[in-house]
């Protein structure tokens, strides 16, 4: 086994689940966010976690990240929230993976492949742009693809959706514009009911609304984040906590590898390419096999990133590499060879700082560090 893995508490993802739990009003249902291999948790081994504590509906961003669920014989209603490439229709259909469409000419990709396959009634979403500018009808034109739906022959409206731009939205400016979103979307959903057609499952929160706005959530929810435990904004932690509701999430990754040597460097010796550190003293440097070919980026060296050996944290010197970097101990350490580094992840574990302590440092949000773990980097179940 690698001395650089990723351990993946399964329980806490359990407990994430049961904490947002308490958010989510009585008949509502769960979509989790499980695209991008779970934020880079393991999207097969997280679904089935999932599932099993009862979240209804996946949802992923491509069509193999679907077809990779049905393969391990998932069977619960899958989501595809981007949209794929023409070629790829048929392989969504045939897997019964759910698409969104919000133009004619994915309406007509779908109900060809639907039509081919021999499916009828098959489920699409209406993909609704109330406010985000990405994908989506605009509201005043979801009637007319309603319509273009139910007279495809083949293909049906399983729900409506729309997705709100900001994840801050308790500042009283990003809330306006929430509230701006939902009122738009609700009438995206009544010009569709004025056609004489059902909307099917309504739904617009993802983490962010999810838990500050309960009067949004309609038939669906779409958590991802949460789950995987952190905020999508720091914001919505202090709104919760100042609302007396307060919501405890625990990080389900911990990114960690272990001392592979330890080196006296005397003073003048310097660290790694580019020479950007050099010994102003004696010192001892402990050489960690991880680098940005696992996920730990070149650039978070010169953020003052610290990994944790032995409960306490330790700066990286000079550039990381791909594959290694390097980090003071300072004289007489207690650290010793094969002692256990960890990058981030739960303070049970040893970590000093979860993702989001780093994304801060680095200009980042807590999803891009956890999804940026690389695939050589094995994914270690424990509950
Ligand atoms: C990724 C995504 C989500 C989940 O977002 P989180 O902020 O992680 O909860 C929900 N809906 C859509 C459309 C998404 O793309």
């Amino acid at each position: 086994m690698r001395a650089t893995r990723a351990i993946i508490h399964l329980g806490n993802l359990t407990r994430n689940l049961q904490a947002i739990r308490g958010f989510i009003r009585p008949g509502v249902q769960i979509c989790a966010a499980v695209k991008a291999d779970a934020y880079g948790h393991g999207a097969v081994a997280c679904s089935r976690r999932l599932l099993r504590d009862g979240v209804n509906v996946l949802a992923v961003a491509t069509v193999g990240e679907g077809v990779e669920l049905r393969e391990a014989g998932i069977s619960a209603p899958i989501l595809l929230l981007s949209l794929c490439a023409p070629d790829e229709a048929a392989q969504a259909v045939s897997h019964d993976i759910t698409p969104l469409v919000f133009d004619e000419d994915y309406i007509r990709l779908f109900s060809e492949a639907a039509g081919t396959l021999g499916k009828d009634a098959y489920p699409v979403h209406i993909a609704v742009d109330s406010g985000m500018g990405r994908i989506g009808v605009l509201p005043e034109d979801a009637g007319h693809i309603a319509r273009a739906i139910a007279a495809s022959g083949t293909l049906a409206i399983g729900g409506t959706c729309t997705h709100f731009a900001l994840s801050d939205g308790t500042s009283r400016k990003a809330e306006a514009y929430t509230q701006l979103q939902y009122r738009r979307f609700l009438t995206a959903v009544e010009n569709i009911r004025n056609e004489g057609l059902d909307p099917g499952l309504r739904h617009c929160c993802a983490s962010a609304a999810s838990l500050t706005h309960a009067d949004m959530q309609l038939d669906m929810v779409r958590p991802g984040i949460i789950l995987y435990g952190y905020y999508a904004d720091e914001v919505d932690r202090e709104y919760l906590a100042s609302a007396g509701t307060p919501l405890d999430l625990t990080p389900v990754m911990t990114f960690e590898s272990e001392v592979s040597a330890i080196r006296h460097f005397t003073k003048g010796m310097s660290v790694g390419y580019g020479r950007t550190w050099i010994a102003a003293e004696d010192t001892d440097i402990a050489v960690i096999p991880v680098g940005y070919g696992d996920g730990l980026l070149r650039r978070w060296g010169s953020c003052g990133l610290q990994l944790a050996i032995g409960g306490k944290p330790y700066p990286v010197r000079g550039r990381i590499c791909m594959d290694q970097c390097m980090v003071e101990l300072g004289p007489d350490s207690p650290v010793r060879r094969w002692d256990k580094a960890v990058i981030f992840g739960s303070p049970a574990d040893g970590a000093a700082q979860d993702a989001d302590a780093i994304a801060r440092t680095t200009g980042t949000i807590s999803y891009e560090i956890t999804s940026c773990i690389t695939r050589r980097v094995p994914r270690i179940y424990i509950e």
